[in-house]
């Protein structure tokens, strides 16, 4: 197969193309590095298997040859990029999803929407299955990534029942590992960029909202089995262990061995209450359930942080 990512530079979307190579695929990788870093996808350039494109998929694009894959993952995806970017993240998520099914359709490729569980915004069900319409505020500052995603998959959904695109929508929940942007301001990146600096760390709030942390290769692995297995329906994608941000906040103190000490921030707006995903759907239909814990992710995560030790990236500086 030859596959497109957009986003490929990004966490998740490099981790993505590592395993379609991984199984012997080609990928195209576009990205802008707006938020994605070209570290993520060095190892791969060089490889016959993989080609860049620099572009945003938010402009009008085109690719030459043969696709069996649209994966379309480019997006401000932590909630301090959005802030900052916040028309750039409703035109990915609008513009830049047309133009990918648009590529979709003209391969006849099947196509794959990175969506999210923000899509359910401060969830008044909980835990969360598709079949929730979500609870959220459009004019938020979280509401340039929710209401971006939402269209996202209206299109999506549209390209299907009037195209015939073959469609998949994953519903990604709180994920982290090795590759995460050391300052992106996600709350396992932060805690363990701060623990390993000695600087504070930063709760907000009382920190006893929720999450339910999924590890990287395991969020790869379900999308990748999505792809592969899966239909056309919304589909959460996540682990469904549930701890609050308290806890995470004491595992990674444990784990670091840090002098870090917990300070209290306010809590950002908007900022959900709880979050855990119903997996009943992906586990039925994939056949797939997550297979590694918050502390085995977490000391795997502080690792590939030590890495980049004295880096200007983790000083916030690059
Ligand atoms: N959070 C925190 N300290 C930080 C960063 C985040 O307490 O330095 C909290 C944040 O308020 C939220 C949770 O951790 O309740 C997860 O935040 P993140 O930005 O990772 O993702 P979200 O799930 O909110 O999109």
């Amino acid at each position: 197969m030859r596959v497109l990512i957009t986003g490929v530079a990004g966490f998740l979307g490099s981790h993505l193309a590592d395993r379609f190579i991984a199984d012997g695929h080609h990928v195209v990788g576009l990205d802008n590095f707006i938020t994605g870093h070209p570290d993520n996808i060095a190892h791969l350039i060089g490889d016959e298997r993989f080609s860049f494109v620099k572009h945003n998929i938010s402009e009008f694009s085109y690719v030459a040859g043969d696709l069996d894959g649209v994966l379309h993952f480019a997006s401000p995806a932590s909630p301090i990029d959005y802030l900052k970017l916040p028309i750039q993240t409703l035109k990915v998520g609008s513009l830049g999803t047309h133009n990918a099914l648009g590529i979709a359709l003209a391969k006849k490729a099947r196509f794959v929407l990175a969506s999210t569980s923000e899509v359910y915004g401060d969830p008044l069900v909980h835990p969360q299955p598709e079949t929730y319409w979500g609870n959220v505020n459009p004019v938020g500052p979280r509401g340039v990534y929710d209401e971006a995603k939402r269209f996202g998959e209206a299109i999506t959904m549209a390209y299907h029942r009037i195209h015939g695109v073959d469609t998949r929508i994953a519903r990604i929940f709180n994920t982290f590992g090795p590759r995460m942007r050391p300052r992106d301001g996600r709350v396992v990146s932060n805690f363990i960029v701060q623990a390993l600096n000695n600087e504070p760390i930063t709760m907000y709030g009382d920190g006893s909202q929720t999450r339910s942390f999924c590890y990287v290769d395991d969020e790869v692995e379900g999308i990748y089995g999505l792809f592969t297995k899966g239909d056309a329906n919304p589909t959460n994608i996540g682990n469904p262990v549930e701890f609050t941000v308290r806890q995470l906040a004491d595992l990674i103190i444990e784990l670091t061995g840090t002098k870090s000490q917990v300070v209290m921030k306010p809590l950002p707006e908007d900022d959900p209450k709880v979050r855990q995903p119903d997996i009943t759907r992906a586990r039925t239909m994939l056949g797939w359930e997550p297979a590694v814990d918050l502390r085995t992710g977490v000391a795997r995560t502080i690792d590939f942080f030590r890495g980049l030790a004295g880096s200007p990236r983790m000083a916030g500086t690059a």
